[in-house]
């Protein structure tokens, strides 16, 4: 069982990774930001924490309003920084725990947490300005990280309860975790109050802020009762993203001990840190040991399943350059270059031996086996002009002649959408 050492709450204004680039520690107008992030380095290096599970909102850089989602968990196993218009900042990448990633993946799912996952996403400041904070000369911090990314830029957004909510699962699925000698931190990154757009840009309130940072401590259940617009009007717009501490105080006890708080208000966004060390119980093993066949009920005997490879998360991030690289196949260049210049694009994409002999070789069950998707592989089917009977057929081992007997109808179709299906049809 991971253990729950505290929690962390953590400006991650852009101006904190600005601060550290750019060597002002020194500065009076900015060392109370190295100050204020120095104590909290130092009770994670003391407290020996092991992972730190990053709360955070992305600012429009890897998460587009083309697909926006509400909980994004990161299941990767290593996270790069992100370019937010003149290059990436020069920190190094962080190790992910994908491993603890994906049980908290199956634990908020079984929870009804309608969740979203991503790998190979860089990560903007949200995350960054505080993670980056926590190096120092010697070197960046060497523990891993699992990021959640929370999308409260385009409404409608979950509500502070729902925070609330999912940080109380989070807690479960953290100290269910079967590594009993895991040292977990949650941090949560964002706020105090600010307005960064519109006449009200420039918009503080350091009053709220100090009775927001009492609430969280000691009554967080008169924080999750308010609205968006409570926040909004209080701590202004983007200020409101500080429900994501929500999730951080709903995963640890009912009882903490604020061993740091520091804020610092010069420009902006009143720039806080704080760190509650978590006083509760140790969990029930009998309670633990319930919640993990809660966990696995949905898929509980699937696995026994011949013939059957579920695509889990496990599969996916071992598998993502090439279900990438076939994936890709629905756009016009990829396409053209895969049918007119296969090993080059292979080269550009770093396939090994084994991937290209498993696409040249049209090997699909090898493939499926290997933990390519099936929805990849018929399009790749699309491309070369095989329709998806022919793969069914020889996934089972079969001639196409074969397999169209054992269906009531023989016939042949595909995804394909022009000369390959006018192709397919015609056969
Ligand atoms: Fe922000």
């Amino acid at each position: 069982m991971a253990k729950i050492i505290g929690g962390i709450g953590a400006s991650h204004s852009p101006t904190i990774g600005f601060a550290k680039d750019t060597g002002k520690q020194n500065d009076p107008a900015w060392a109370p930001i190295f100050e204020s992030f120095a104590k909290v380095r130092d009770w994670v290096r003391a407290k020996e924490i092991d992972v730190l599970f990053m709360i955070y909102n992305d600012h429009i850089t890897s998460f587009f309003f083309d697909h926006y989602s509400a909980f994004a968990l990161g299941v990767d196993d290593v996270w790069r920084p992100a370019d937010e218009g003149d290059g990436p900042r020069p920190v190094p990448p962080a190790k992910g725990h994908a491993a603890l990633a994906r049980h908290v993946a199956a634990a908020l799912v079984a929870d009804e947490f309608d969740m979203s996952f991503f790998q190979g996403k860089p990560l903007d400041h949200g995350c960054l300005s505080p993670l980056s904070m926590m190096g120092d000369e010697a070197g960046p911090w060497g523990g891993s990280i699992v990021p959640l990314q929370v999308g409260v830029l385009q409404l409608p957004i979950p509500n502070a309860k729902r925070c609330w909510k999912l940080g109380r699962s989070l807690r479960k699925a953290i100290q269910s975790f079967p590594d009993e000698n895991l040292r977990v931190a949650i941090v949560a990154t964002g706020g105090l109050s600010h307005q960064v757009h519109g006449e009200r840009a420039g918009f503080l309130n350091e009053a709220w802020d100090q009775e927001f940072l009492d609430l969280l401590e000691t009554a967080p259940e008169k924080l999750v009762e308010k609205r968006l617009a409570d926040y909004a009007v209080l701590g202004g717009m983007e200020g409101a993203e500080v429900i994501m501490w929500l999730i951080m105080r709903g995963a640890l006890s009912g009882t903490v001990r604020k061993v740091h708080l520091h804020t610092y208000a010069p420009s902006v966004t009143n720039i806080a840190t704080v760190v509650f060390e978590d006083l509760g119980d140790a969990p029930d093993p009998e309670e633990i040991a319930a919640y993990r066949a809660h966990m696995g009920y949905e898929l509980a005997g699937a696995e026994t399943l011949a013939g059957t490879y579920p695509f889990t998360l496990d599969r996916s991030l071992k598998n993502f350059r090439i279900n990438d690289f076939l994936h890709r196949l629905i756009e016009p260049a990829h396409r053209a270059r895969f049918r007119d210049d296969f090993a080059g694009l292979a080269d550009a994409y770093g396939l090994d031996a084994e991937e290209r002999a498993l696409i040249t070789g049209r090997d699909w069950i090898g493939m499926i086996r290997r933990g390519v998707s099936f929805f990849v592989l018929e399009k790749m089917a699309a491309v070369i002009g095989v329709s998806n009977p022919e793969v069914y057929a020889s996934m089972r081992g079969e001639t196409i002649e074969q397999f169209l007997a054992t269906r009531k109808v023989p016939i042949r179709y595909s995804v394909a959408a022009g000369k390959n299906a006018e192709e397919i049809a015609a056969n």
